[in-house]
C-alpha cells in the first residue's frame, strides 16, 4: 500500500487574525505548515507528500520548507478559491493507492493518531480521525440556549482524512461544490467512512488565542534527549579504509565484519542510545552473515528511520575520531556531507572532529581507531 499525502494550505486563515495566513504563521518560531509536514513526514510509511497552496503564497511556502530537507516533499500545487477545489488540484497531483488528506492548520498531529489512521486503511474503504462529542450540545439562537442537541452518536472530524486515491478522485469529480470536509464529499459519493479515535492534541488553529494553546501544548511535551557511542575498529593489511562514509587511501584497513567505519558506528550507537533501544551490535549482530562486509550506510539509515517512527527528530550529530594516521582533516568536509546525504540532517547540524592520543594507548600506537559520537534528539 503506497501512502501519500497532501497538505491543504490555501486558506487565508482571517478568523486567525491579522497578519499572515495562519498556516505560515510562526509557532514557536517556525511557521505552522513546516511542523504539520515535519509531523506527516515523521511516519516512514508516507512515501510522498505534497501541498495544494493560495497562487500568492508561493514565496511564503518555498521559506516554510526551505530547512527541510526530506525527497519526499514534491513540489507544490496551486488551490482553487475552495477547500474542495483545492483538494481536487491536490488529487491531480498525487499518485499512491492511498491519500492522508490533512489540514495545514493541524501542526500538532500526534504520531500514535497518525500511525491508527494508517493501520486503519488496511481494512477500510475509507477513514478519518475523530473524537467522540463529550460536551453536551445546545443550539443557541440571538444568545440564548434553544434547543439541546442529543450528542449520542456526534463525533468531531478532524484530519488526516484517509482514501483511496480513485475513490476520493471519483467522489471530488462527481461533487465539485464546497463541502465541510472530504468525509462530506466522500459520503456523498456513498463511500463507507469509517471514524478512528483521534487526539485532543490535534487541535485545529483557528483563533488567534489557539497559537498560544498549541505553543503551550508543544512546551509540556518537549523530549530533548542525548545519547552516546563509542566504537574501536584495529588495523590490519588493506589499502583503504572507511570513515564516516568517505573511502580514504591507506596503507592499511580496519578490521570488522561490516566496512569497520567506526565513526558511523559510533553515531549509529548514539541515536539507539537516545531511543534507549540497545545497540548497533542488537539490531544488527555480528553473527548474521548478511551484515558481512556491509556498508554501515545500512545501519545509521535503519537508526535515522527507528528515531523517526519514534516521532524524534535528529538536531545535532557529533563525531570526534581518535587516531594518529590517518590525518583527517582534508576529509571533514566530505564526511559531514556523506552523512547529511545519510541523515537528512543540514552539514551545519553535524560535527566531525578528530584528535590524536599524543601516541599514548592503543591509538597512539597505531594499533586502531577509537571514535566516539553524541547524537540529539527532539520530540515535540
Ligand atoms: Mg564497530
Amino acid at each position: 500500500m503506497q501512502i501519500t499525502a497532501l497538505i491543504v494550505a490555501a486558506g487565508r486563515g482571517t478568523r486567525a487574525g491579522d497578519g499572515l495566513p495562519k498556516q505560515y504563521r510562526p509557532l514557536r518560531g517556525e511557521p505552522v505548515l513546516r511542523h504539520t509536514i515535519r509531523a506527516l513526514l515523521a511516519n516512514g510509511a508516507i512515501s510522498s507528500l505534497r501541498v495544494a497552496i493560495h497562487g500568492d503564497d508561493a514565496e511564503l511556502y518555498d521559506a516554510a520548507v526551505a530547512p527541510l530537507n526530506d525527497p519526499r516533499l514534491l513540489p507544490p500545487v496551486f488551490g482553487g478559491d475552495s477547500r474542495s477545489a483545492s483538494v481536487s488540484s491536490g488529487l491531480a497531483a498525487c499518485d499512491g493507492d492511498v491519500v492522508l488528506i490533512h489540514d495545514a492548520a493541524r501542526p500538532l498531529l500526534p504520531a500514535d493518531a497518525l500511525q491508527r489512521i494508517i493501520d486503519a486503511m488496511k481494512t477500510c474503504r475509507a477513514a478519518f480521525l475523530a473524537l467522540p462529542v463529550v460536551d453536551a450540545v445546545w443550539q443557541v439562537s440571538e444568545g440564548h440556549a434553544t434547543k439541546e442537541v442529543a450528542r449520542d452518536g456526534l463525533w468531531r472530524a478532524q484530519t488526516p482524512q484517509a482514501f483511496h486515491l480513485a475513490d476520493i478522485r471519483a467522489a471530488h469529480a462527481a461533487h465539485p461544490q464546497a463541502m465541510a470536509d472530504d468525509v462530506a464529499v466522500a459520503q456523498a459519493a456513498g463511500l463507507d467512512v469509517t471514524p478512528v479515535p483521534g487526539s485532543e492534541r490535534n487541535l485545529k488553529i483557528t483563533r488567534p488565542e489557539d497559537f498560544e494553546l498549541a505553543e503551550n501544548l508543544m512546551r509540556q511535551d518537549l523530549d530533548i534527549r542525548t545519547g552516546n557511542g563509542f566504537d574501536v575498529h584495529k588495523f590490519g593489511p588493506g589499502d583503504h579504509i572507511m570513515l564516516n562514509g568517505v573511502r580514504i587511501e591507506h596503507d592499511q584497513t580496519l578490521v570488522g565484519h561490516s566496512d569497520a567505519d567506526v565513526g558511523m558506528h559510533a553515531i549509529t550507537d548514539a541515536i539507539f542510545g537516545a531511543l534507549a533501544e540497545g545497540d548497533i551490535g542488537q539490531w544488527f549482530p555480528p553473527s548474521d552473515p548478511q551484515w558481512k562486509g556491509a556498508a554501515s550506510e545500512v545501519f545509521l539509515s535503519r537508526a535515522v528511520e527507528r528515531a523517526l517512527e519514534r516521532g524524534f527528530t535528529i538536531t545535532h550529530l557529533d563525531c570526534t575520531l581518535i587516531c594518529e594516521r590517518p590525518k583527517i582533516g582534508p576529509h571533514i568536509t566530505a564526511m559531514r556531507r556523506a552523512l547529511a546525504a545519510i541523515t537528512g540532517l543540514e552539514p551545519d547540524r553535524i560535527s566531525v572532529k578528530a584528535t590524536t592520543s599524543e601516541k599514548l594507548g592503543f591509538t597512539g600506537r597505531g594499533e586502531g581507531i577509537a571514535a566516539q559520537a553524541t547524537a540529539t534528539l527532539v520530540k515535540t
